[in-house]
């Protein structure tokens, strides 16, 4: 019989079917909400990702606090895909809930600052180590800001990327390697300009390409993940960073890093853990404990190229920053998120519980004789569906199955665990506890079962 990924085809076809009769059946106030509210959303929901999860139909929620997310019908899970990362630090942290609710009361958005704004300015000079910063809405805002900056500051229009990231909205990034040529991903809808033209596209880990693509010396800025984490996870392998790092600088380019999912490395981030050395940073998501906002920071240097790159400029619009960006809910948000929630002891809860998770996933998988890996950054892991991990995006990308994949969250939904819908990622949060994630190795032990049972 046909197999994929170590498991028989027939045997999958035979449990999704099951799987999809048990949710429908014991969700039908979901059902009917969902049935509401087709007529007035595209795809029947405000935001189309929300159809990516593995259910039948959109899943709505009542409420989540901590680790636990109830929705409509009353089923309680244990929430391991935390907003995919936006709620990283819990749902409803107590100390932001209080902020946003005392700030909310005393008014939302005025285009100025509040005190809040000079204590988490310092905060994140102290946690991350770049000493200027700005805020955004969102993470893909940030980075297209950096963008905007680092091309003014450097005068140079080239942007490089890694094979199979992702960066939020940033049209520039789309673009992949195929067959060793950049190509304009045909996904992305509506876009009329040719992103080859100012975006060069090598494979992560590959100094050797990195080095001959910088040697033109008309490359702006690097933007990476210090760890892939959108196309599967994809570790850097030991000394790449430093030897990257040195070839960016020795060619008169940047090193953005986009933290956005590393911060589960620790309290400062990927780059502070390891004693990386990036022109520029950017957090976003859970940087407001769920309220949108985001930051991204600058080196000195940077710093006062940007700036003279605005004073050199005709007056008018900079094209960045947009009217509710650093509003006074969102700076009360993070300054609790930053002050309260995300702390050293935090982090220290959330990478043990992490670690357990990892080690967990992997004697299930190895009871089952399956030939998938486990991968850890912090409190981030995911199982991946190959013996050994990726070393780049093509690599990572042929290990995705997105049939396997939904079918394994939407077990895991059944018995009362969620994982985020794209591939196979898992996060711990400062309210995940032990026995949560024993209810997440016992779920996944039994899925496993079933999905290699003769
Ligand atoms: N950067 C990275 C690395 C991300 O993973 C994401 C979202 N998954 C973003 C940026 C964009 O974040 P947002 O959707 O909040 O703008």
């Amino acid at each position: 019989t046909a197999t994929r990924n170590g498991l028989s085809d027939a045997n999958l076809q035979r449990m999704a079917e099951r799987e999809r009769a048990h949710f429908v059946a014991n969700n039908p106030r979901s059902q009917a909400l969902a049935a509401q509210a087709a007529p007035h959303w595209l795809f029947g929901v405000p935001l189309h990702w929300m159809n990516d999860w593995s259910t039948p139909f959109a899943l709505h929620v009542a409420h989540a606090h901590g680790a636990l997310v109830t929705d409509v019908d009353g089923h309680t899970r244990v929430d391991f895909c935390l907003g995919d990362t936006g709620a990283m630090f819990g749902h409803a942290p107590a100390p932001v809930v209080h902020a946003v609710q005392t700030q909310m009361a005393k008014g939302c958005t005025t285009m100025l600052a509040t005190a809040d704004a000079a204590w988490v300015g310092a905060e994140l000079a102290r946690r991350f180590g770049l000493p200027m910063w700005q805020s955004a809405m969102t993470a893909s805002d940030a980075n297209r800001f950096l963008l905007r900056w680092v091309r003014a500051a450097t005068g140079r229009k080239k942007l490089l990327v890694f094979n199979g990231c992702y960066h939020g909205t940033v049209d520039d990034v789309f673009v992949d390697l195929v067959g060793g040529k950049p190509q304009q991903r045909d996904s992305l809808l509506g876009q009329v300009q040719d992103l080859t033209q100012y975006t060069v596209v090598v494979e992560f880990n590959d100094l050797a390409a990195l080095e001959a693509a910088l040697a033109a010396g008309d490359i702006a800025c690097v933007l990476a993940e210090p760890v892939m984490t959108n196309i599967g996870m994809v570790l850097p392998e030991p000394g790449y960073w430093e030897a990257a790092q040195a070839l960016i600088r020795q060619h008169g380019a940047m090193l953005i890093l986009d933290e956005t999912h590393t911060l589960s490395s620790g309290p400062g981030g990927y780059a502070a853990t390891h004693g990386l050395k990036p022109d520029a940073l950017v957090f976003g998501k859970p940087i407001g404990g769920g309220v949108p906002c985001a930051v991204y920071g600058f080196s000195a240097e940077l710093a006062q190229r940007a700036m003279q790159a605005k004073r050199d400029a005709p007056p008018g619009h900079s094209g960045i920053g947009t009217t509710l960006t650093a509003n006074m809910l969102a700076m009360a948000a993070m300054r609790a998120t930053l002050g309260e929630v995300a702390t050293d002891t935090a982090f220290a809860h959330m990478l043990q519980l992490a670690g357990a998770m990892a080690e967990g996933l992997r004697a299930s998988i190895a009871r089952h004789s399956l030939p998938w890996c486990v991968t850890q950054v912090g409190a981030r892991c995911e199982f991946q569906f190959a013996a050994q991990p990726p070393r780049n995006g093509t690599q990572a990308e042929h290990m995705l199955d997105s049939e396997l994949e939904q079918l394994i969250h939407l077990a895991l939904l059944n018995r009362g665990v969620m994982i985020t819908p794209f591939h196979n990622m898992l996060l711990a949060s400062p309210a995940t506890t032990m026995a949560d994630v024993h209810s997440l190795l016992s779920a996944f032990n039994d899925v496993l079962a079933k999905l290699t049972a003769p």
